[in-house]
Order: structure tokens, then sequence, then C-alpha cells
């Protein structure tokens, strides 16, 4: 899916965004909302619509040594439409170079400003000899449409569970494709199963579309009960978990636990206003429960934003990886009920109810043993079976599997509400 999406070129509207919401559509059955130049939301406005045919820089040999069909970094997004020659001096103001990364094409946006340009490796830069120099760009920037993409998956209630990535991004495969990709197979495993929450998985283009998505929805924002925004999820770095603004909701502490017992490397780190689009959803108006769940973290390696972040740099293992750790946070917020001890006057006789022969020949005995008594004497009704895999240390799977086998004795009930 990421090798089918990787050449397209997107940017914050045109027609790369609606092209790779036509391939999601193959996937999952996404509604496609598309939303007119000039609306306004909350403080923005949804801006000129930008699409591209062509783009390169001749030299004065005449030799394209620029062309945005060899790579799509090539060409700051937005650009505006140019034909016409120029000094070496005069295009140098409009390129782009990494002197660090001499080898390495730059991603640069002009999204808010009109502007134009080019970005190169800084070894090519340095080849430019002086002289006349073609310039052509075949750009619109009309009024137009924000395409984004919205699928709603319907549960027993309509408690929300949230998951947004971004879909602007040009040819880069970490940053985009890896958040984008995820989500679609999440979506397409949460289909298959039986579930309590909705899920609502977004499409969107990064700051203005989240931005348009929370107006656009102001009405339906209290039914989101966690969220998670998903990115830079193919590379070979730990995991890095963004609180939200609030710092202790349930998804919170789902994250962390799930990290915790999928093993190191990982790192949890404070809400900061920057970043994704936990920005928007955690901007004091809503301070949803939503954080952010990479691998390394925004900005943080050399890749990022360079041609670097390519096919090679995303992995099948770790996207996996990091698909199972979200999977896992879906069956976390599942499952995570209160209970009630029906007997809690002493212990039960666990073996008098078999409990000890059921447990006895599993490879986890000892573990479950004692999960089952966490179990017991912390099913309160004021405790989440969340609260008792944390007290108790042990994975959160292992308190699920005691708690099932204590309903089904009639030691142990669901509270209802909980
Ligand atoms: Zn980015």
């Amino acid at each position: 899916m990421a090798e089918r999406l990787f050449p397209i070129c997107r940017s914050i509207t045109g027609e790369g965004v609606r092209q790779s919401l036509r391939i999601l559509q193959e996937y999952l059955p996404l509604e496609v909302h598309e939303i007119p130049t000039g609306a306004g939301v909350f403080d923005w406005t949804v801006p000129r619509e930008w699409n591209i045919r062509e783009a390169w820089v001749k030299d004065p040999a005449g030799n394209k040594v620029i062309d945005f069909q060899k790579n799509n970094l090539h060409l700051l997004s937005y650009s505006v439409p140019v034909h016409r020659r120029m000094s070496l001096s005069e295009l140098k103001g409009h390129l782009f170079t990494l002197p660090e990364q001499p080898e390495l094409i730059p991603y640069r946006t002009s999204y808010y400003k009109e502007n134009w340009g080019f970005c190169l490796t800084h070894q090519l830069y340095e080849t430019l000899q002086e002289g006349a120099y073609e310039v052509f760009i075949d750009s619109s920037l009309e009024d137009g449409h924000l395409s984004y993409g919205e699928y709603y998956l319907p549960g027993e209630t309509e408690a929300e569970v949230l998951f947004s990535t971004h879909i602007c991004h040009p040819s880069l495969a970490n940053d985009n494709l890896s958040g984008i990709s995820l989500l679609t197979f999440l979506a397409q495993e949460l289909q298959k199963k039986p579930r309590r929450y909705s899920y609502r998985f977004l499409f969107i283009p990064g700051t203005i579309g989240a931005i348009t998505w929370l107006a656009r929805n102001e009405a339906k924002i209290h039914h989101i009960r966690h969220g998670l925004v998903a990115s830079l999820l193919g590379d070979p770095g730990g995991f890095t978990y963004k609180r939200s603004r609030r710092g202790n909701t349930e998804i919170d502490r789902v994250a962390e636990h799930v990290l915790k017992h999928n093993g190191p490397p990982y790192q949890v780190i404070d809400f900061i206003p920057y970043g994704y689009d936990e920005r928007q959803f955690c901007s004091p108006g809503f301070n949803l429960p939503v954080g952010s769940l990479t691998r390394s973290p925004f900005a943080t390696f050399p890749e990022y934003h360079t041609s670097a972040d390519n096919l090679t740099f995303i992995r099948p293992e770790y996207l996996q990886a990091s698909f199972e750790v979200y999977r896992k946070i879906t069956e976390v917020l599942e499952g995570n009920f209160h209970y009630i001890n029906l007997n809690p006057k002493c212990e039960p006789q666990l073996g008098r109810r078999g409990l000890y022969d059921a447990i006895g020949g599993d490879s986890d005995s000892k573990a479950l043993q004692m999960a089952l008594l966490w179990v017991l004497n912390l099913s309160d009704g004021e405790h989440s079976l969340l609260d008792i895999a944390e007290r108790a240390g042990y994975p959160f799977e292992v308190i699920q599997r005691a708690s099932e086998m204590l309903v089904e004795v009639g030691l142990l009930a669901e509270v209802s509400g909980g």
C-alpha cells in the first residue's frame, strides 16, 4: 500500500490527495469530504486548491538539471506558476538544500505565503554554473476544495475512539505513509470484531485538515472518549508515546501500559503544543483525550523531511510491530471494565470451583493464579481491570483472562456503566 501511495504528489489540497483517498477507498468504505476554498474554519480559511503538472529547471546548456518528474520533493509545495529565464543568483534565492546532508533532497512547503522554489541535493547545487537558467512550473492555485477522508465504524455505543493521520506529504514514507497504512489495516481489523466503542478514522491534511474537521464536527466531539494521532510508525526506532494535554486520561494510561509490557525501547513524553494534529485536538477549547503514538519522535531522525524518508527506510517488520501495539491498545480500551467481587468476605475457595485445575497446565499458571487473587481483591467496583493490572504489575491480558474465569464461575460480575 505504501508503495502504491509513495509516487503520488500530495499536498494539503489537490488531485494528489484525491487520488490517494481513492486508493484508500479500495481498502475501506471511506467517505471523502470536499470543503470549498474560502470556508471559514475557526481562525483559518480553507486555502485555494493547488495542482501541479510539470516543473523543471534547465541550465544554460538546456539540460533539465532539476525535474519534478524524477522526485516530487524537488518542488516547493504550493509553488505558484512560473516560466522565465533568470540568472543563477536570482534562481539561488529560490533553491533549498541541506548543506549538512549534501546527498539528500529536503522537503519544503509554502502553503500560506505565495512563493515558488526547488529543492535539490547540496551536491547538485554546488555544480551549478553561472549563466541563464530557464524555470518552468506548470501549477495552478485556484478556488477549489480541501479534501479529506473519514471512516466511521459503529460499535455498540456512540462513545468513540478517534484515530487520525495526515495525508498531505508527497513522497515521504515514514512521515505519512506509515500512519496511513497502519490506520487502514487497523480499521479492517476492527471491522471483524465485536466492538463496544465506535471508531472514527480521519485521513486529513495536517493542521488545516484537523482544524476543518473540528470546525465542522463540533457537535459530535462529546462522543470522543479516547484518541491517537498516528504517524512515523515504520522506522527502526523505539516507540514514543506523547501524552494528551490532560496527561492522565485513560488513553494515556493504556498506551503507557501496553508499551511497558511490549518491552523496550520506548519512551513516554509529556504534551507539548508542537508536533502533529494532537495540537488541534488538544487545543484548550477542545482538550480532548488524544495522544500521539509514533516510533522515532517527530523531527528527531536524520531522514525526517528528506528524500531519505523513502520506501527503504520503512520496513514491514516495524510496521507490523507498530500495528500490534495499536491493536493491543484497542483491545485494552475495549476490555477495560469494572467488576465487583460477589464473594468479598474472605477469599472464596478457588479449588472447589475448579479454578486451580483450570490454570494448572497453563504456562503462565503462577501469574494467572496471582491475577485471580488480585482481581478478587480489587474488584470492589472502584478499580478497573487496567487499575488492577497496573497495581499487580501484570499485562492487561492476564488480568482480563482471570476476570473472565471468575465471571464464568459466578464469583465476579461486571458493574454496569463501568
Ligand atoms: Zn511532516
